[in-house]
């Protein structure tokens, strides 16, 4: 039985190069139904944006990203939530959330774009299960690779919406987002320097008022040291055939959020 166990495992960590080397207990199907349940639970507590081409816009720009990952096959869900906070998150099994106020900070699409690669690499590099599976070890190794115990993914989902939904990422985590970022952002046709200018922006509005985006520095530890980082990494990333911008779009969403 430890054998299956073992060899299960195995599996699910090396389908994805992104995610060889890394410590992963939740199948991707197991994490995508996970998602599903952390969704259905945060609809309690956040609200989201009551406007179709607000949601479609946003989740057309996620789309354009997720194609350029490993985890391109998998359904992703992004969603724009009403808060005037400037902040964005992934929860587990590929779903990210955008802030109303990061939609309205945004200065262009493209740096929209910048940190929604961000979050989607927080995804596809699945920091989220990862954290878990570190801190529920054992008690997951058995019952989700044997398939005993359905109920433990709503257990789950449960104690991580009471612990709060969004979880701190490592600087670790930090930098592989960051890195997997940019290089997806250059595969879309994005130029990546997109993620470092949103950051610029983060550390900004930091200094002028800090409450409006307390929670993104709080989830996503943010330095000037690694934004320099981003900076200089975008110089030597060559970009594909330049994504042409719609600034007019983003004006029409932006003023619809008004
Ligand atoms: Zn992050």
């Amino acid at each position: 039985m430890v054998a299956a166990v073992l060899s299960a495992t195995a599996c699910t960590v090396e389908q994805q190069s992104v995610n060889r080397f890394d410590f992963n207990l939740f199948p991707e199907a197991v994490e995508w139904q996970l998602g599903d349940q952390l969704a259905a639970e945060l609809a309690d507590s956040v609200v989201v944006v009551d406007d179709e081409a607000v949601q479609t816009y946003i989740q057309g720009l996620g789309e354009e990203l997720v194609a350029h990952t490993d985890l391109a096959d998998r359904p992703w869900v992004f969603t724009v939530i009403e808060d005037p906070s400037v902040n964005a998150f992934a929860i587990p099994g590929g779903r990210v959330y955008v802030h109303s106020g990061l939609l309205e900070a945004v200065v262009s699409e493209h740096e929209l774009m910048g940190v929604l690669a961000h979050e989607v690499a927080h995804g596809e590099a699945r920091h989220a299960t990862e954290q878990l599976s570190e801190r529920y070890g054992l008690v997951l190794a058995g019952s989700f690779v044997l398939g005993q115990d359905p109920g433990l993914v709503e257990q789950i989902a449960a104690e991580i919406v009471a612990a709060g939904v969004t979880a701190k990422f490592s600087r670790d985590d930090e930098r592989e987002a960051d890195r997997l970022g940019l290089v997806t952002l250059a595969e879309a046709g994005v130029p990546p320097a997109s993620m470092a200018e949103f950051f610029e922006l983060l550390l900004a509005r930091q200094d002028r008022r800090p409450s409006s985006v307390e929670q993104f520095f709080d989830t996503h530890p943010l330095t000037a040291d690694r934004v320099a980082d981003v900076r200089t990494r975008s110089a030597d990333i060559t970009v594909g055939e330049r994504r042409p911008e719609d600034p007019a779009m983003l004006a029409r969403i932006q003023q619809r959020l008004r």
